[in-house]
């Protein structure tokens, strides 16, 4: 893969869309790696704050979308979980 503003090897792909970058044309901006919940039932987001960025997209500010949609999966995943575990017991 090669940078896109250069044709020249990339150092990195971008985290937002996959475009490749080199050192010299990468930027960085705040990432979000990884929702989840914590031992008390609430959401907490991990973020990268120098995350590779190719400085061509524009990813959306608001990352509200996501998060709904992990929480959901989350939730039903642990309903699963529990019928299971009551079946067993
Ligand atoms: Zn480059
Ligand atoms: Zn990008």
């Amino acid at each position: 893969m090669n940078c896109w503003h250069c044709d020249r090897p990339a150092h990195g792909a971008c985290v937002f869309c996959g475009r490749g970058v080199c050192k010299q044309h990468a930027k960085s901006m705040p990432s979000l790696v990884q929702v989840y919940r914590d031992k008390a039932g609430a959401m907490k987001a991990i973020v990268t704050e120098n995350a590779l960025h190719c400085g061509v997209c524009r990813p959306r500010e608001d990352p509200v979308d996501l998060p709904e949609l992990d929480g959901t999966r989350l939730t039903l995943f642990l309903a699963r979980g529990d019928e299971g575990a009551e079946k067993k017991a």
